[in-house]
């Protein structure tokens, strides 16, 4: 992967003929106390019910070889915290039309994953909008969406290895919530992995995947996943870039004893 530009908002790379952007949307304090060690106790045990934690709201864009382009998550839109739904501004700073991006792949149906779809002025992020790629058992939680319904026509269901058209994989990564997916990218010179929430706190989860964060509906199955998802990243080299992964929210693991993350810039 080379990078071509890099800003507090904004990575711009290639690979293999690929375009690659990771675009934040802001960024959620919460709970510190959310973070969960493997008996469900809040880590660090001193945590008190007043810390925070900072979690980055990271997008990514995917423009194919042959123009094709997949928006993978889309932010949180209006309907959160006002530190997030930043998206249309900072795709205008990365010089990304709007109007070029036919597909949104969603990792799961949580707010600032996909109530981005409809900017925090109310109009349709993507006005060329053709298809809402969503793992099959996130489709519920989509519909309970009531902001969203507009969409619902668009949804395209998906599960475990199928591909997207654009050359995308669909990955199961059990655990948070569910029909969480992540989708994988072979470009030839690279291989990377887009998820939504297999990292909340970087800082803490690379050192020890089992700490788990309290919104992850099955802790066991999540921190599975999280182990999982780091040692293959760790055996392979593949790039991992992920919604809470901070900015750029993009990067590699090695193993050193404890995983180690290592950001792309
Ligand atoms: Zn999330």
């Amino acid at each position: 992967m080379k990078v071509l530009s890099h800003s507090v908002d904004v990575l711009a790379a290639t690979s293999g003929g690929w375009r690659i952007w990771s675009l934040s949307d802001g960024h959620v304090d919460m709970e510190a106390n959310l973070l969960r060690d493997a008996d469900d106790n809040p880590f660090p045990a001193t945590v008190t019910a007043d810390d925070r934690v900072r979690l980055s709201v990271n997008c990514f864009l995917v423009t194919s070889p042959d123009g094709q382009s997949t928006l993978i998550d889309c932010g949180a839109g209006g309907s959160w915290e006002p530190t997030m739904g930043r998206l249309e501004k900072v795709m205008q700073q990365a010089g990304i039309d709007p109007a070029s991006i036919t597909t949104m792949a969603a990792t799961h149906a949580h707010e600032d994953h996909v109530s981005g779809l409809l900017t925090p002025h109310g109009h349709a992020l993507l006005p060329k909008l053709e298809a809402i790629v969503i793992g099959e058992d996130a489709v519920k939680g989509f519909l309970a969406k009531t902001h969203l319904a507009a969409f619902q026509p668009l949804l395209e269901p998906v599960r475990d290895g199928d591909r997207l058209e654009s050359g995308l994989q669909v990955v199961a990564l059990p655990g948070h919530a569910p029909g969480h997916v992540g989708y994988a990218l072979k470009t030839g010179e690279d291989d990377f992995l887009f998820f939504g929430d297999v990292v909340h706190v970087p800082a803490l989860q690379f050192a020890d995947p089992t700490v788990s964060w309290g919104y992850d509906d099955d802790q066991p199955t999540a921190r599975a996943t999280r182990s999982k998802i780091l040692e293959q990243a760790a055996q392979t080299g593949t790039w991992i870039a992920g919604a809470h992964l901070g900015r750029p929210g993009i990067g590699r693991v090695t193993r050193d004893g404890a995983y180690v993350y290592e950001p792309a810039a």
